[in-house]
């Protein structure tokens, strides 16, 4: 039984991402990538994974949206993780009081990003699975309509945030698990 073809983006190239707890955000999303493509194709999806791991930012969007809007495709999802810094007053080798950023590791909390009306309820729909995994986003879902990859994508698109890479916990969450969410709200979505 073929259900429709969905897209799955791995967000950024190889160590241009977001870095914490040892881990870089390319790496994690390719992961949370081959879990979330077996299980959708186990639910009877056609699955594409898109991935450029050699083109940095705006090479990798590019490519990503050309070869997105080339495919028949029902839906897309990029996969992310967010990462948050926190200012630090030091004092350098001078004596002189510097600001450097560094990771902060208490934010946490999954959310999806969409623009269209249908990106909106295959957000919310995701966002109940994924963020009962990874709660702590007052928004659990956001309207983005800066973001490339929303805007120049044919086929309704969301964007997953899967937890602060800078979290100890988002960070130590299970990709299967995430994925599980993922394909989880992916179903209840096209089921409804
Ligand atoms: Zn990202």
């Amino acid at each position: 039984m073929n259900r429709g073809h969905i897209i799955i983006d791995i967000g950024h190239a190889r160590g241009t991402g977001a870095k914490g707890n040892g881990m870089e955000e390319h790496a994690r999303c390719e992961q949370i990538a081959g879990h979330l493509r077996r299980k959708l194709e186990a639910a009877g999806y056609k699955v594409t994974v898109l991935d450029f791991p050699d083109k940095i930012n705006r090479a990798d969007l590019v490519a990503t949206v050309e070869a997105a809007n080339a495919l028949p495709c029902a839906f897309g999802i990029s996969l992310h993780m967010d990462a948050a810094e926190q200012a630090v007053d030091v004092v350098d080798e001078d004596g002189d009081h510097v600001v450097r950023y560094i990771p902060n590791p208490k934010p946490h909390g999954a959310h999806v990003c969409y623009v269209s009306a249908t990106g909106k309820r295959m957000a919310q729909s995701i966002a109940r699975e994924l963020c009962t995994l990874l709660p702590g986003r007052a928004e659990q879902v956001q309207k983005r309509s800066g973001l490339y990859i929303l805007t120049e994508t044919r086929a309704p698109w969301v964007l997953c945030e899967c937890g602060f890479i800078t979290n100890p916990e988002d960070a130590a969450t299970e990709p299967a698990q995430i994925a599980t969410a993922i394909a989880n709200g992916v179903s209840h979505f096209f089921n409804s």
